[in-house]
């Protein structure tokens, strides 16, 4: 894998959150201010922007994230600006300058990326936000990695991890963020960021098994 690998990450998810940009409004409209939709849409397409300009695949793995993380946090408004900002950055920065990454690599990058929207957000699994997706979806690719899987087929089951942990953010109180003022009427709905990184995740699948 290589910043091709990246780039192609970050078009995919770009072109899925543009797709689904509504359906995550609506998830925001029933406990935030519905901007989610269209916070993510504006911040990826700002980055799909920015590596045009920059000639993405010149800049090598972890600066294409660290870039893209810069974009986001300049072009969101919302919380999702900054976590998702500083998720990218950590990825990056732990991926250094290397030029391929492995799987093992991006384990680390994706548990750097955790580790970074916990620093800034303190939400812990539980909470109804988006570590509810990324948390087990991390996990989940470290354990499959540790028994020998494949890169892509562990991504597979990351992917499913945080599908399966966006679903169970339904019956949670919502304990951070803007859902948080809702107190239990935050109960039974989807929680939008969750719901995001489950999108991110898939396109982070997508993107590696066009490689095999
Ligand atoms: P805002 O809440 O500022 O309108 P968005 O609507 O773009 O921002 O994003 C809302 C999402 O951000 C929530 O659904 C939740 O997943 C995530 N979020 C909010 N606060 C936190 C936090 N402290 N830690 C992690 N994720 C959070
Ligand atoms: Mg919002």
């Amino acid at each position: 894998m290589n910043a091709d690998t990246v780039q192609t990450w970050l078009e995919q998810a770009a072109a899925s959150l543009h797709e689904q940009r509504d359906y995550l409004t609506q998830l925001d409209a029933a406990i935030g201010d519905a901007d989610h939709g269209t916070n993510m849409d504006r911040g990826f397409t700002a980055v799909v922007a920015k590596l045009g300009e920059t000639d993405g695949a010149s800049l090598g793995p972890g600066k294409l994230l660290t870039t893209a993380g810069g974009t986001l946090v300049s072009t969101i408004g919302g919380a999702s600006g900054p976590l998702w900002g500083t998720a990218l950055r950590r990825a990056g920065r732990s991926m250094g300058d290397a030029a391929t990454f492995d799987g093992a690599a991006l384990a680390v990058g994706l548990q750097a990326a955790l580790d970074g929207v916990v620093e800034l957000g303190a939400a812990q699994p539980g909470d109804k936000t988006m570590v509810d997706a990324l948390e087990p979806a991390v996990r989940t690719l470290k354990e499959r990695l540790d028994v020998g899987s494949p890169a892509a087929e562990a991504l597979a089951a990351a992917r499913e991890a945080a599908e399966e942990g966006m679903q169970s953010t339904v019956p949670l109180q919502a304990a951070k963020g803007r859902a948080s003022y809702l107190g239990e009427r935050s109960i039974g709905h989807q929680d939008p960021g969750a719901t995001s990184t489950a999108l991110i995740l898939r396109a982070l699948e997508l993107a590696v098994a066009a490689e095999q």
